[in-house]
């Protein structure tokens, strides 16, 4: 992305549209508990879970590998069940292909046969939008996402940092108020990954979306949200709620400097009572 993104009539549309149609507590997560059918008989994911996004924040979920993290985004984006607590969306209970809520995932999932382009218009295509307005739409979205030039491309033309950032373009596309991350940039080097996430900051001062972040990195936690709920190994509990009341744009400084380092420390040491510390 490049710093100064021109706005067009479509971004306009998007930042406008931002949030205020979202309650103030966008989502309710409230006491919430899930166990896996296996073979080898239950596991237990989440237990107890329950924390507040409030309209226009980055919350991030913050744990070791396996404790319900991804368990949780899902639920909220009503894409798996669970058996007792409540989620609210909007204030309407979790569920599957609403307009306002969207998922990106770790691996892109880009059709193959399809130009970039063609994949960053299919959530509008599937949603039936008009095919003109979601292709001005997209093509408005490359820009945004630093992608000019690479409408035509096919997908494997593209490096792992450039997909994500195709699948954030297609994300973006049909407007959702609230955005559901599931550890993104984590398969990309550590170089890519902390470009994507400052442009992501940069992005979301812009969009004032609303967005629940999965991570295990707490560095990028800090980095990006306004709260970070920090899970136990499994069954994930929510041990902490950290407010992350740093300056913003959170540059390298910033994030160098005393207050974030004693954050870190903290969301570090909440881990230390129940062991095994993400990064
Ligand atoms: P995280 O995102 O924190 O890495 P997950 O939510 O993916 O954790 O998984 C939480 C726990 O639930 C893990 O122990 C995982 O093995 C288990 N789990 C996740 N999905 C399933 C599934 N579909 N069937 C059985 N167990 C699962």
């Amino acid at each position: 992305m490049t710093e100064e993104v021109p706005a067009s009539a479509t971004m306009a549309t998007l930042e406008d549209s931002a949030t205020p149609r979202l309650p103030h507590r966008a989502v309710a997560v409230r006491s919430v508990n899930k166990s896996y059918a296996t073979n080898t008989g239950n596991v237990e994911a989440v237990r107890d879970v329950s924390f507040d996004v409030l309209r226009g924040q980055v919350v991030s979920l913050v744990g070791p590998s396996g404790c319900g993290k991804s368990t949780v985004l899902k639920m909220i984006a009503g894409l798996i069940p669970f058996d007792s607590g409540s989620i609210e969306v909007a204030d309407s209970p979790a569920a599957a292909g609403r307009r306002d809520c969207g998922i990106m995932l770790q691996s892109p999932v880009l059709l193959p046969w399809r130009t970039v382009l063609e994949n960053v218009m299919l959530p509008a295509q599937i949603m039936g939008l008009n095919k003109a307005e979601a292709e001005a739409r997209a093509k408005s979205l490359f820009e945004l996402v630093g992608l000019q030039g690479f409408e035509h491309s096919r997908v494997w033309e593209l490096s792992g940092g450039m997909q994500q950032r195709a699948s954030l373009a297609r994300l973006l596309v049909f407007e959702p108020e609230i955005l559901l991350m599931d550890e993104p940039f984590s398969a990309l080097d550590e170089f890519t990954r902390e470009r994507l996430d400052s442009e992501l900051a940069r992005l979301q001062t812009r969009l004032h979306r609303t967005i629940v972040y999965v991570t295990h990195n707490i560095p990028e936690a800090v980095m990006l949200s306004d709260t970070v709920v920090v899970m136990t190994p499994r069954p994930g509990q929510v041990v902490a709620r950290t407010p992350i009341e740093l300056p913003r744009p959170r540059t390298r400084e910033v994030m160098a400097g005393p207050e974030a380092q004693a954050l870190i420390l903290g969301i570090r040491e909440a881990f230390d009572d129940d062991g095994g510390a993400p990064e």
